[in-house]
């Protein structure tokens, strides 16, 4: 069998790393699908399906979060979607090797200049998150050279409450106005996101890309109850409220700057630019 192409293998790639579907949207949506726009190479590693999360319908939920996570896939543009059979719930308590050497392989399969994966507050201290922060860096730290560049990313503090008191006066002001919302993805309590978060180093505005966000999260119907504030959020709102991520640099993996750190100088977040960055 032969490599891939020089024309792909050229090409900058990017993969996320997170435990649930959902997770890529909410994270970091708008930054894979700034990625994607500028023709960087977007992968995702989604360790378990979510099964145990969410309201079933006729189908399981694990069928129904899979494909769930294929419409959000396609809607931020991300090339490669490897969803495993992990247990959800049960991160921490996997054989950690085992979810390492998942890691790993999916590393290498993506050709990965860059990984990204939860900081250590696990978005809002969700044990699979954290124990996936906790794998990715030990798969990073052993990956052979030239190893990837690490990146963490946690939600901005304040932002789901943003997110929560527009979608409330949203709701007050319909026509037939709807119980006012309560909570953000099955999370009650807004401000448990990002709250006790290390510091970022890089903190990005993904402009317009934010709409491909939201529209990613409006994918994932099984986790956005009757009173989620995110179905009343609207494509004119997303660039506002969603569009800042927070990144924070690694101790581990490649220590060299990379396309992300260039992507925060960059203007062109309202409209898809005309060539890729250089890899490194
Ligand atoms: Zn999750």
């Amino acid at each position: 069998m032969t490599g891939p192409p020089a024309t792909a293998a050229a090409r900058p790639s990017v993969l996320a790393v997170f435990a649930h579907p959902d997770d890529e949207s909410l994270a970091c949506g708008g930054l894979l699908a700034w990625c994607h726009a500028l023709g960087i190479r977007t992968s995702l590693l989604c360790l378990t399906h979510g099964e145990h999360g969410g309201q079933p319908g006729t189908q399981s939920l694990a069928t129904t979060r899979a494909n769930e996570l294929r419409a959000a896939a396609a809607a931020l543009g991300i090339d490669d979607v490897a969803l495993l059979s992990h247990e959800d719930g049960m991160l921490p308590w996997i054989d950690a090797a085992l979810l390492e050497r998942d890691i790993l392989d999916a590393v290498a399969r993506t050709a990965a200049d860059v990984v990204i994966t939860f900081d250590e507050d696990g978005l809002y201290w969700h044990p699979d998150h954290v124990a996936v922060h906790e794998r990715t860096t030990a798969a990073v730290l052993s990956a052979p050279e030239p190893r990837p560049t690490l990146y963490y990313v946690t939600i901005p503090n304040g932002a789901m409450r943003a997110v929560l008191d527009e979608s409330r006066t949203r709701a007050l002001t319909q026509h037939a106005p709807s119980p006012p919302p309560t909570h953000i993805l099955g999370i009650a309590n807004p401000d448990a996101f990002g709250a006790h978060a290390p510091a970022p180093t890089l903190v990005l505005d993904t402009g317009d890309f934010a709409r491909q966000k939201l529209m990613a999260l409006h994918c994932h119907r099984s986790q956005l109850g009757t009173r989620d504030a995110l179905p009343l959020m609207t494509s004119d709102t997303a660039p506002a409220l969603l569009a800042i991520e927070q990144y924070r640099r690694a101790a581990v993996g490649a220590a060299t700057d990379t396309f992300l750190e260039r992507l925060a100088g960059r203007a062109d977040r309202h409209r898809a630019p005309e060539s890729p960055p250089s890899r490194d």
